[in-house]
């Protein structure tokens, strides 16, 4: 399919996409473009003005900043990957982020695409989630930030504002875990995805596809506070949860594959 016309412009700066997404109503950003420009394609998205943010070098970065590690928005899955601040103080989402699509789509997705996209089925929304990251976006009021606990607020849908752009993701040092991701072929979303994290002696844990955002799960959290075993805390891992039926999978073997998954990650901890 070929997408319907639109007007394309390239940004030079943060401040410039700002006000280019204040000329016009039903203009878009355009990071890596691997999940909106098949929705162009498709026509399920049609937007009049594309506002290219592909080669703003300013938000492609990681670098430690004090407590933290700060992520420029397009850093790209492959940078991710093979980032040597992250391999030594939050490895969990290096592990998630190649773990994503194939090595084209890791080459070209940004995180920051992948987050403010939305996708329930996507992995590192549910990492983030999992870390209590921060998300920074900068609008015409200037910058606020996001907890990623209010970030997520349906399926393909977020905190951000229409003339919002998300600069930065902020991520805790020190926090130890994996990402474990059943999918049907290897380049796939993910018909199930956990994170198990340690951070500051608490352990956290997330879920990918098992509802309309990521999810937190709680009742397993609470269980391994309580000094449950990973079997006993995993069998808690639906509690709360609301798994669609698709393709992929039904809401019963999602269901069993979130224990199963949420037990052997807890058992790598
Ligand atoms: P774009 O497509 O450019 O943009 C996506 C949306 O985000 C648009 O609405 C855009 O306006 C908005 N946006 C982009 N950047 C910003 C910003 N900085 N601030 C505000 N809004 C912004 N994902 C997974 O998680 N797991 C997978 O296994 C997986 N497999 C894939 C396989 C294939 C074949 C493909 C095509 C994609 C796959 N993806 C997967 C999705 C991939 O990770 C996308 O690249 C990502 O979701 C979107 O990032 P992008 O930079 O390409 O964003």
């Amino acid at each position: 399919m070929i997408p319907a016309a639109f007007d394309y412009e390239r940004a030079g700066s943060v401040d410039e996409a700002v006000e280019l997404l204040g000329r016009d109503e039903e203009a878009r950003l355009l990071a890596g473009g691997h999940s909106l420009l098949p929705l162009m394609r498709l026509r399920f998205a049609r937007p009049s003005l594309l506002i290219d943010i592909g080669r703003l070098d300013e938000l492609r970065f990681v670098r430690d900043d004090g407590d933290r590690i700060a992520i420029g928005a397009l850093s790209r899955h492959a940078d991710l990957a093979r980032d040597p601040v992250l391999a030594g103080q939050c490895a969990v989402l290096s592990l998630a982020a190649g773990q994503i699509g194939d090595p084209q789509v890791r080459h070209r997705g940004t995180i920051g695409g992948s987050v403010a996209h939305a996708d329930p089925a996507s992995d590192l929304g549910t990492v983030l989630l999992t870390l209590d990251a921060e998300l920074i976006a900068r609008g015409p009021d200037g910058e606020r930030t996001i907890p990623a606990s209010s970030f997520f607020t349906g399926p393909f849908d977020t905190a951000l504002e229409r003339q919002e752009v998300l600069t930065e993701i902020r991520v805790p040092k020190g926090a130890h875990g994996t990402y474990l991701k059943f999918a049907r072929r290897a380049q796939d979303w993910a018909t199930v995805g956990v994170a198990a994290v340690r951070v500051d002696g608490r352990v956290q844990v997330g879920l990918t596809s098992m509802g309309a955002t990521p999810l937190r799960a709680t009742a397993v959290e609470e269980a391994v506070a309580g000094g449950a075993s990973p079997g006993d805390a995993a069998a808690r891992a639906t509690e709360g949860v609301s798994p669609r039926g698709d393709a992929a999978a039904s809401p019963e073997y999602r269901a069993h594959l979130a224990r199963v998954l949420v037990r052997r990650a807890l058992e790598q901890l």
